[in-house]
């Protein structure tokens, strides 16, 4: 399989991790949303949350703990964490990830 995120988490394509756990790993985003934009990506591969959830659901709780962990380390005052399922949601990379964007405001309702 020809993912991106799997050579990123397998170590084949060098990434500097802003945090690496059990089943986690963290980077930046190529293409930074906000000042601080970060992916979290579990190790194991699944196309969306909905299927991490069903096959490596300690993978979603860590990476909700990292995501907190990371905020605090980023000094974010709030954040916002995102997953994009399906192409029509904005979906590019079909290995599960979350966005945790902060560093300024966010408007609502998203775009
Ligand atoms: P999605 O659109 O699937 O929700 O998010 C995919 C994200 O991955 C995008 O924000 C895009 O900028 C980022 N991205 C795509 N390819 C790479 C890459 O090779 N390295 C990094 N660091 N980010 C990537
Ligand atoms: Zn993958």
């Amino acid at each position: 399989m020809n993912c991106i995120f799997c050579k990123i988490t397998n170590g084949e394509i060098p990434t500097n991790f802003h945090y690496e756990g059990e089943r986690v790993i963290a980077f930046a985003d190529l293409n930074p949303q906000a000042p601080t934009h970060l992916l979290l990506v579990p190790k194991s591969h699944y196309e969306n949350a909905a299927e991490l959830a069903k096959g490596d659901p300690n993978a979603l709780v860590e990476i909700f703990s990292a995501a907190e962990q990371l905020a605090r380390e980023f000094n974010l005052e709030g954040y916002r964490t995102v997953f994009n399922t399906g192409a029509a949601a904005g979906q590019s990379v079909f290995h599960a990830h979350l966005h945790l964007l902060g560093g300024r405001a966010f408007s609502w309702p998203p775009g």
